[in-house]
């Protein structure tokens, strides 16, 4: 463990974003949370468990090792979801357990069938279609023997789902990408119904999509970023408040990050802070010296560029973010002294650190600044 700092998870924060989102997705429809890259740093164990807590059923992760941490939280009262990678060896465990997993080549089809015939048990597969997006998907031309082995080997496999992901929902720019992809998706259906084999559900929506493409919700939404308070990018928040004719941003930020000041120290005019010389102190200084670095998670991209708060004052890093440590300058506050609570992400008296405004860079950063925070960091759990 890393005690010199702490992520505290917020259940008030969190049950307010899953009523917002349930709200507006409606009851039917299955929400199911993505909880890959260790719940997007928040921490698999702690994050699942105030999701089940606010009466989330439904997770989705990347691979079999994200399913079972998921596992040991819900035992069997929920549903898990494997959106990516899965070893051959792990396929009876899946199976065994009844969690589902997308199927995006024949081997794994196949492997599937064979694992549910020896287990005399179903594999639940959902079935993902290459629409646009280039990465995993069945393209047009497998679709045949797709079909043919789903009905050959019906006895063992369980055709719950068929999914598509799109191409940068979050920007307009990808408009008619995603438009092109929505309609391939449903020709794809069309056809399955067409060879008489339907799936139970129908989902391809991320965060961002759910927001810019109505339509794409379906069944089931697999939502993300938005579930940890934070939008997908500031192009779908004003796209939100449009459509709603709102104002205020119904999201509220579930993770805060905190430490001390480790040190206090002066440096002179004209001297450089830290390793190099990107950082070159133009009047006499005071800084703060903060016990975390890039191990923790706080990543280098912020070396003069990130923002913490101490006293209710917001204090920029100066020189690069070493492996332990980082410089803060506190020129113009007051009495800061050892042990004083420093705010990486969260809020402190008037001030909030974001998790965008780490720096000024676009709110894409927030999903790989979020899974770079070590899991070694403490979590807990306040209301
Ligand atoms: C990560 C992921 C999501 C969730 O994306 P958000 O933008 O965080 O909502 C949905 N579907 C798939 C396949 C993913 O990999």
């Amino acid at each position: 463990m890393q005690t010199n700092s702490i992520i505290e998870l917020s259940r008030s924060a969190y049950q307010k974003n899953i009523d917002f989102l349930n709200q507006l997705f409606g009851k039917k429809r299955i929400l199911s949370s993505v909880v890959k890259g260790n719940a997007y740093g928040h921490g698999i164990p702690e994050f699942v468990t105030i999701a089940s807590e606010c009466g989330v059923n439904h997770f989705s992760v990347f691979d079999v090792e994200e399913a079972r941490q998921v596992q040991a939280v819900v035992q069997n009262k929920a549903t898990i979801l494997i959106m990516g990678f899965v070893h051959e060896d792990d396929l009876e465990w899946i199976i065994e357990h009844d969690i589902e997993f997308f199927v995006f080549d024949k081997k794994r089809l196949t492997n599937a069938s064979k694992a549910a015939k020896k287990l005399k048990k179903k594999a639940i597969v959902h079935i993902e279609v290459e629409t646009g997006m280039n990465r995993t998907g069945f393209e047009k031309n497998e679709l045949k023997s797709v079909i043919s082995i789903l009905k050959k080997d019906k006895e063992y496999l369980s055709f719950k789902g068929l999914c598509t992901h799109y191409a940068g929902a979050e920007s307009i720019a990808n408009y008619y990408r995603v438009e092109s992809q929505i309609k391939r998706f449903e020709e794809i259906y069309q056809y399955l119904c067409k060879e008489e084999l339907k799936p139970e559900i129908l989902h391809s929506a991320c965060s961002a999509a759910s927001i810019m493409f109505p339509k794409t919700r379906m069944n089931l939404v697999r939502i993300g970023i938005m579930q940890y308070g934070l939008w997908p990018s500031q192009e779908v928040f004003v796209a939100y408040l449009n459509s709603k004719k709102v104002k205020i941003d119904p999201l509220h930020r579930v993770i805060a990050w905190k430490t001390a000041v480790m040190d206090v120290k002066k440096v002179k005019m004209g001297d450089f802070i830290g390793y190099g010389t990107s950082f070159m102190a133009k009047k006499n200084m005071k800084i703060a010296v903060i016990p975390i670095g890039y191990a923790h998670g706080y990543s280098r991209s912020l070396s003069n560029h990130g923002r913490v708060l101490i006293h209710g004052q917001r204090c920029m890093v100066v020189g690069v973010v070493t492996m332990n440590m980082i410089a803060v300058d506190i020129t113009e506050i007051e009495n800061i002294k050892k042990d004083d609570e420093v705010v990486l992400i969260g809020n402190q008296k008037e001030l909030s650190i974001s998790i965008a405004s780490f720096s000024d860079y676009s709110n894409q950063l927030n999903y790989e600044l979020l899974t770079r925070i070590s899991k070694r960091i403490p979590r807990k759990i306040i209301d």
